[in-house]
């Protein structure tokens, strides 16, 4: 990175390569681009690792509105400090830092203020990837799957430095994502909640469970009833079995994290009286499932919200929280060439739980 530091003295913008995607196939090259240079608030990290998310597979094609190619994706980002600005005071170089799905947003409006950055009022949020960078002339962002990141300090999160870094990543998104909507629902010791969808987030979703104490289910549409087992999961179910027809009124608490289209009617009617169903699972506007209104009238005022990654501070205190506690996601580590192979496992379900590219790879 010698090369970068120096470059960064005189200010000038940053080189830096990646695998993108030049249009919407999962087709990946190599790719020299510039990012911009480091301001006085913001650091300039070497990228390790870097999470491939379902929610990548989605952009590059265009399902979660227009997409800008070439496009380098990955919001799970782990890496080292190895440049800061004059007026940085959370990082020095050297350090250990994480970068999750937001690099920027006002700081101003009553969302910001109250560390929801992600929903800025102003529509100001820069998301790490593929979204217009209204602090730096309207340039579109570039993520993970590259060799380093300039970003504000304020989005980039302390990790310490006996981390697992290999395994950080994923919590950046898939951690938060599950994170925030547990912590929002209040899950506790003895609750009988569910995963919907035992993928990348599920497995996430059902480690912070377990830990809280409650009995976790999980539903998929393979067979992971082994892959649940060791997660601790006590019941798994697969869908459209006959049992998954069967269960009404049993959860205080399901989190569905599916990315593709399902019967949410049928989680919905899972619920206890009162119980909570958080939606954080994309799929495309195509796949959007549809609510039965009327099915959620007679049914027993079980509430229904969705929930976005999670705020700055949110993201800080889950990786405190999942570093302190040991909860990390389990992982697979790739080289980049394997970018391709790994998006079909990732589309087919067949993932084992997260792909974490190795950035050693790229050079
Ligand atoms: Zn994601
Ligand atoms: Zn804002």
């Amino acid at each position: 990175m010698e090369q970068n530091l120096l470059e960064f003295q005189s200010n000038a913008p940053i080189s830096a390569k990646g695998y993108a995607a030049f249009g919407k196939e999962w087709k990946f090259h190599p790719y020299n681009f510039m990012r911009h240079s480091v301001g006085d608030n913001d650091v300039l990290i070497e990228i390790l690792y870097a999470g491939i998310c379902h929610s990548d597979l989605h952009t590059i094609k265009g399902e979660h509105g227009p997409a800008n190619h070439p496009m380098i994706p990955g919001h799970e980002i782990a890496g080292r400090i190895v440049a800061v600005g004059s007026k940085v005071r959370k990082f020095k170089v050297g350090d250990y830092a994480g970068v999750g799905c937001m690099v920027n947003s006002c700081g101003e409006c009553e969302t910001c203020k109250r560390s929801e950055e992600q929903f800025c009022t102003r529509g100001q949020t820069v998301f790490t990837y593929n979204s217009k960078d209204v602090f730096h002339n309207g340039e579109i962002s570039q993520g993970g799957y590259s060799s380093n990141i300039v970003l504000s300090e304020k989005f980039a999160f302390k990790l310490p430095k006996n981390v697992a870094i290999e395994k950080v990543a994923p919590l950046l998104c898939a951690g938060i994502t599950t994170y925030s909507p547990i912590k929002y629902s209040k899950v506790k010791k003895g609750q009988k909640v569910a995963v919907a969808g035992l993928g990348g987030l599920g497995h996430m979703a059902a480690k912070y469970m377990v830990a809280l104490g409650a009995e976790v289910s999980a539903f998929d549409i393979l067979d992971k009833s082994k892959e649940a087992q060791k997660l601790g999961i006590k019941h798994f179910i697969q869908v459209d079995s006959q049992e998954f027809n069967t269960l009404s009124n049993k959860f205080d608490f399901i989190i569905s994290t599916i990315p593709y289209q399902y019967d949410i009617n049928a989680y919905h009617k899972m619920l206890k009286m009162y119980g909570e169903l958080a939606i954080v699972g994309l799929p495309s506007h195509e796949d959007n499932p549809k609510l039965d209104a009327n099915a959620m009238i007679w049914g027993f005022k079980r509430k229904i919200y969705s929930s976005l990654i999670g705020g700055v501070s949110q993201t800080q205190e889950m990786l405190d929280y999942s570093i302190k506690n040991n909860i990390y996601p389990e992982v697979e580590i790739i080289p980049i060439q394997k970018l391709e192979e790994a998006y079909k496992k990732v589309a087919a379900g067949e993932a084992n739980f997260r792909y974490v590219i190795d950035m050693k790879s790229l050079s």
